[in-house]
């Protein structure tokens, strides 16, 4: 069955569009995201398009801000200083990659954590770790929240990532392998835990043979069809995270987006999987969607 993640981020889409409105009828003003772009990569370019569109669309203010590629890290660093102070800003994020000469490190540890809508921050981070509310990357809280509404349970699970990134792997991993910190309602994405978690990447020896002994196996690596059919056993859930552009003449762009999985071959064999686009990408969005709602909420003091 496929794990639709462009239906599910629409109905979350929704939610928030209705709360928002909520918001505007108790003449609350609506959650305002920033967004910093240094440079003219494609692929950044698309990714903040597609974010400023859902703000949009669920009713957020949203607000670019576009540098050049020869900004230095002075004035970087002075950018997302005047975001953390000002007030009509709850929330921002700074797109990487950043140019080689701007430590990403720097630009990630100035921003303020209660506006860190990315949850990269060392603090956010940390909260992460030891298993604390905290503002959670939003990638590995896309697939949590996928896992959840599609009710598939990690208690006591298998659970096999493939990827050490500080965006995807290592936080997925430490949200999958912890108690859940809230245990109500039953299947919500904040219950989900309590699995066995192996982290795999470039080092790693004999993978198939790790990955044959997966309940659920999450792929974050950036290459396209590393997971293959002979790799997965019957049954299994597949999470495929990899955004891989691959040459394609049919194509008016010239390229096609694949995954990390050989999905032709591997979807058969499981339960559930997540197809190359429209599965982890869109609930991505989807979950900066809920941290900046969640960030504004934080500042303003509104419940939940
Ligand atoms: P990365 O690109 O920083 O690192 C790749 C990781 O994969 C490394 O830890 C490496 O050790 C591991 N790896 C590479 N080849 C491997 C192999 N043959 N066997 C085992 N491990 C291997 O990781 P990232 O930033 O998490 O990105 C991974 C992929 O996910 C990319 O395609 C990226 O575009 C995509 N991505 C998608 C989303 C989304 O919203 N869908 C979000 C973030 C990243």
């Amino acid at each position: 069955m496929i794990l639709d993640g462009r239906q599910t981020a629409a109905q979350i889409r929704e939610e928030i569009a209705a709360e928002v409105s909520q918001l505007k009828q108790q003449g609350l003003r609506p959650p305002h995201l920033a967004v910093v772009i240094v440079g003219h990569n494609p692929a950044s370019e698309t990714y903040v398009a597609n974010k400023e569109k859902a703000c949009r669309q669920v009713g957020f203010d949203v607000t670019r801000i576009a540098l050049e590629a020869s900004v230095t890290e002075k004035e970087l660093l002075d950018v997302v200083g005047r975001l953390n102070d000002d007030d009509s800003i709850d929330g921002f994020i700074v797109q990487l990659p950043l140019p080689e000469h701007i430590s990403e490190e720097k630009v990630t540890r100035a921003i303020d954590y209660r506006k860190d809508v990315d949850g990269l921050h060392p603090y956010n981070v940390g909260l992460t770790a030891l298993g604390q509310r905290s503002v959670v990357s939003a990638t590995p809280k896309g697939i949590r929240e996928l896992l959840a509404r599609y009710r598939i349970p990690t208690e006591g699970k298998n659970v096999v990532i493939i990827g050490r990134s500080n965006i995807v792997g290592k936080p997925m991993a430490m949200l999958l392998m912890q108690k859940p910190y809230l245990q109500l309602p039953k299947m919500s994405a904040s219950a989900l835990g309590n699995a066995t978690v192996t982290l795999c990447h470039s080092k790693t020896r004999d993978l198939k043979k790790i990955c044959l002994g997966a309940d659920i196996i999450i792929v974050a690596a950036g290459q396209p069809s590393l997971l293959t059919a002979d790799m997965v056993s019957d049954g299994a859930v597949v999470i495929d995270v990899g955004i891989n552009r691959v040459e394609d003449a049919t194509q008016a762009r010239g390229y096609r987006l694949v995954g990390d999985v050989d999905f032709s071959n591997v979807a058969p064999k499981c339960s559930y999987i997540t197809p190359v686009p429209g599965g982890v990408g869109p609930m991505t969005i989807a979950s900066l969607l809920q941290n900046t709602l969640q960030v504004y909420k934080d500042r303003l003091a509104v419940k939940s």
